[in-house]
């Protein structure tokens, strides 16, 4: 194995818990498959929303940070985050995201797939994608009919004040390949990769860099096999100029960090051990779950996260 092998999840930033819980699970379906707290600053929630199984490449995640400050759009972030959804299901998903009062763009047809671009309560930019079949385990307590339900993560768009060192960095480093140009975005695919294997870039040389503020994506993290897979893929990295952190254990998965050339934050994220690692794949989520080493400060921990509860779900049509 090369490269990378797609997007193993995509990690923004929020503001409340609650609202947050309630669009992602309540109105895109999604499944909460984790609840637990920012291993950095364990005062705040990590909340995970994926298929049904959690499986690596459907995983959309978040910190919800109650005063964060509106972000500045700019180049070395990330913008846009983009989810797979059955071919022809774009039509439930514009009548149904216009009945909650979402902000709404116009379908739009790139590099020949159907888009529907969305915003999330905090104004985080993601896009519906109309795809064919990809691994996937539909949640049967979503809101959502089966045939219709968001299938995990499609792809990114990121901004950069140049093209060139990242996408030679992509090449080189992470196993991409050039997949055309299309209305000033570049389209880079990860070679022979599986699902969610997209990143497009968009070259605005005169735009200061951006900062993160509510509704930024914080990371993209992309999938590796194994620790030895991702310790060749940490070595390439190095190798072409980057410094990336020693491995870190998530406990769910196993993490490396660095900043590609523009400036974005990136991760390697091993396939395995997964979500039901430490809790019963039937109940995923429904409890708050500590890494073993903050485990002895629970009561602490808990006393200062914002009581969450599950949407009510509609009846499905
Ligand atoms: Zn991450």
């Amino acid at each position: 194995m090369e490269g990378v092998t797609g997007l193993h999840h995509v990690t923004a930033m929020a503001t409340q818990a609650q609202r947050n819980l309630d669009f992602y699970a309540g109105v895109l379906g999604m499944r909460l498959v984790k609840k637990s707290v920012n291993q950095d600053d364990p005062s705040t929630y990590h909340l995970f929303y994926a298929d049904a199984e959690g499986r690596p490449g459907t995983d959309l995640t978040f910190f919800p940070w109650e005063n964060l400050a509106a972000p500045r759009k700019g180049t070395g972030l990330a913008v846009e985050v983009q989810l797979a959804v059955p071919e022809g299901s774009l039509a439930y998903w514009g009548g149904r995201l216009g009945r909650y009062g979402v902000r709404l763009g116009e379908v739009e047809v790139r590099f020949g797939e159907r888009a529907l671009p969305f915003q999330d309560p905090d104004g985080l930019e993601l896009a519906l994608v109309e795809t064919g079949p990809r691994p996937f385990t539909p949640w049967e307590k979503s809101p959502i009919p089966e045939d219709k339900q968001i299938m995990g993560l499609h792809g990114a768009r990121l901004w950069e004040r140049e093209l060139y060192p990242t996408a030679q960095f992509l090449s080189q480093a992470l196993g991409f390949v050039s997949a055309g140009q299309e209305k000033g975005w570049h389209r880079f695919v990860v070679k022979g990769g599986g699902s969610g294997r997209f990143l497009e870039i968009k070259e605005l040389p005169n735009l200061p860099p951006g900062r993160w503020g509510r509704g930024s994506i914080h990371h993209l993290a992309w999938r590796v096999e194994d620790t030895p897979h991702q310790l060749a893929v940490r070595r390439r990295i190095e190798e072409s100029g980057v410094r990336a952190t020693p491995q870190i254990d998530r406990f769910w998965f196993k993490s490396v960090y660095f900043n590609e050339p523009g400036g974005a934050l990136f991760e390697l994220a091993t396939d395995g051990p997964g979500f039901a690692v430490d809790e019963d794949p039937a109940h995923l989520g429904e409890k708050l779950v500590l890494p073993p080493w903050l485990e002895a400060q629970r009561s602490r921990i808990e006393a200062v996260l914002p009581e969450l509860r599950l949407p009510e779900v509609e009846v499905r049509p």
